[in-house]
């Protein structure tokens, strides 16, 4: 039976994009419950400096604390070496940093160019070789804007797949495919997931990082698990939505993609009954947030039942 790995990013990227700060204590909570309900690996936070994003100012603090929880794998963001390092400080055991494919994405986002990113990319990799084993996190790069941006329009697929072999090239352990835009379509991600393990190897993309905005997160989901990627980021309730699209979830909600694997016959060691409790501790510490997910609003199909956890 296939084994699908989620990783929930809902405490980083659905938190990031709204601009109220969840308490520090509903973070644990939510964090906790989700971890208790199955889910494998959870993106606590990001190392971005507090000043710009006031939000993930505890992600030190979340670290310490998700590591104290049992078989739960604990992941941050990292917008560059600095934030590596602090990472690194934390005891992250995952960390990943976006390298936008756009380059005009990159220079406006992070006013880096593509030679300065992967130079980046080659000092990080340095500085967790230099650890010790055990304070060790696994360097992943995250190649956002893959599948289009929102100042170039498309994104040249060639170039996504020079640039993957240069990040691995510079010392990532994996690269992810990252639809930040949510510009993505099925057939798109099978060519680009199919040409990219091409590329760098077949166990060194095994992430897909999905947004909802126009609807085809779940159909791209699909696509990507059909071309061999077993990874999948998700968020509770789809936090976090899109400014541009209203009515539209941030990331792919992770109560509908566990249901569609579920369904499927698909592991992913979720209980999805008790995962869907946990948006009320999302719901109480920022009332009036939206929520997004089919399976919440509907409920369980009758006779649903899940494979063994
Ligand atoms: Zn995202």
């Amino acid at each position: 039976m296939t084994r699908i790995h989620i990783s929930e990013v809902g405490p980083r990227d659905g938190l990031q994009n709204i601009s109220r700060v969840m308490p520090l204590e509903a973070k644990k909570a939510w964090i906790a419950a989700e971890a208790a309900a199955g889910v494998p690996e959870i993106e606590v936070g990001s190392f971005v400096p507090p000043s710009l994003l006031p939000q993930m100012a505890d992600t030190a603090e979340l670290v310490a604390f998700a590591k104290g929880i049992e078989g739960l794998a604990v992941a941050v963001l990292v917008p560059n070496f600095k934030g590596a390092e602090r990472a690194i400080a934390a005891g992250s055991q995952k960390m990943s940093l976006p390298f936008s494919m756009s380059e005009t994405h990159s220079l406006k986002n992070v006013r880096k160019d593509h030679t300065v990113v992967l130079a980046e990319i080659r000092a990080i990799a340095e500085l967790v070789t230099a650890q010790p084993q055990a304070m060790r996190p696994h360097f992943e790069v995250g190649l956002a804007t893959a599948f289009g941006c929102t100042i170039e329009g498309p994104v040249d697929e060639d170039n996504v797949v020079r640039l993957a072999a240069a990040a691995m090239e510079a010392g990532a352990a994996e690269v992810g495919l990252s639809d930040t835009t949510g510009y993505a379509n099925p057939a798109q991600v099978k060519r680009l997931v199919r040409r990219v393990k091409g590329e760098v190897g077949a166990d060194r993309l095994n992430t897909l990082h999905l947004h909802n905005t126009r609807g085809l997160g779940l159909a791209n989901a699909l696509a990507g698990l059909e071309e061999g990627i077993t990874t999948l980021d998700a968020s509770l309730g789809g936090l976090g939505g899109c400014p541009f699209a209203p009515g539209a979830s941030g990331n792919i909600v992770t109560e509908d993609l566990i249901f569609m694997l579920e369904a499927m016959g698909c592991q992913t060691g979720v209980d999805l009954e008790k995962l869907m409790k946990v948006r009320s501790i999302i719901a109480e510490a920022l009332s009036g947030e939206p929520l997004y997910g089919f399976i919440p609003d509907a409920g369980l199909p009758l006779g649903f039942a899940q494979v063994a956890a």
